[in-house]
């Protein structure tokens, strides 16, 4: 078979596969059951953006967790990229990676393509669709899960608690909002703050791809297991690969830990840093000055 369509052929099977049609692939992903056996998996599951997502919506007090001061630089903070790293992820691009970018493509018209969009289930108890935020230009993308109760009412991503939180962390690494660019996985709410559904994903997500292939920034850094597993196309744990880099349509991509989870788990904010130190030294980035 010709290079080119073989390639397209595998590329639309692994689709099928990922959508849960037919037994294909079978070691493309360390099955659920193993995730669920290996140490660690007590962090994943607290990480279910869902239950963060709810428990932060449902915190009103805004004192000391939320606050994110940098613990010290660390000695691991580093620019190096690892080529193989210690789990199995896709090792080859999906339909959308193997999708050609689109000649010309803009925000505007990916917004304009999104419409009023009723493409999937969610829609139904949206008030905004939550497209992103941010400078066109950006270096640096962060992927969140998908809009909350603030997200929804504001239309902008990261705008409730957890937004507070990334936004401190933005600014401890020398930046303001403005200069990054902030989208989710989906852009309507799932109901409840639930995790959004496979089938939502793999709808609203080529629009992810789309923005991501506008901008070209230098890092994504992905928020959590939803954007992690949906840009690298594993089922694996987010404690399993966050802090290693990884290559995504010619960005460097690196997952930490969703800042609801923060919220929550405030001592994991020191492993957040290191993550985001590497990714400052990427960018050359210096510490905001307290
Ligand atoms: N959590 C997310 O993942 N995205 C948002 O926009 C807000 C909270």
């Amino acid at each position: 078979m010709e290079p080119g369509n073989r390639a397209r052929v595998e590329a639309w099977l692994r689709y099928g596969s990922d959508l849960g049609l037919g037994p294909y692939y079978r070691d493309r992903a360390v099955p659920e059951t193993a995730v669920m056996a290996t140490p660690g998996a007590g962090v994943e599951s607290l990480d279910q953006p869902s239950q963060a997502m709810a428990a932060a919506a449902g915190q009103t007090d805004a004192g000391s967790t939320l606050a994110f001061s940098q613990p010290p630089v660390s000695p691991a903070a580093s620019v190096s990229l690892r080529s193989s790293p210690a789990v199995s992820l896709a090792q080859e691009p999906s339909l959308f990676e193997a999708s050609d970018r689109i000649e010309g493509d803009t925000l505007g018209l990916i917004r304009e393509t999104i419409g009023d969009c009723t493409r999937c289930k969610l829609h139904k108890g949206r008030t905004n669709i939550v497209f992103g935020v941010g400078s066109m230009k950006a270096q640096l993308v962060f992927v969140g899960e998908g809009p909350g109760r603030d997200e929804d009412i504001k239309g902008e991503p990261f705008v409730g608690r957890a937004g507070k939180l990334l936004t401190q962390m933005i600014e401890a690494m020398g930046l303001r909002r403005e200069d990054v660019y902030i989208c989710n996985v989906v852009k309507c709410r799932p109901p409840e703050n639930r995790l959004p559904e496979k089938d939502e994903i793999t709808t609203c997500s080529p629009f992810l791809f789309r923005q991501i292939d506008v901008i070209r920034p230098k890092v994504i850094c992905c928020l959590g297991s939803c954007a992690s597993q949906t840009l690298l196309q594993t089922t694996q744990g987010i404690s399993r690969f966050r802090g290693e880099w990884f290559d995504f349509r010619g960005s460097k991509l690196i997952a930490t830990y969703h800042p609801a989870y923060l919220l929550r788990n405030p001592n994991a904010k020191g492993e957040v840093w290191k993550d985001l130190q590497k990714v400052m030294a990427v960018l050359g980035l210096q510490p905001k000055r307290k």
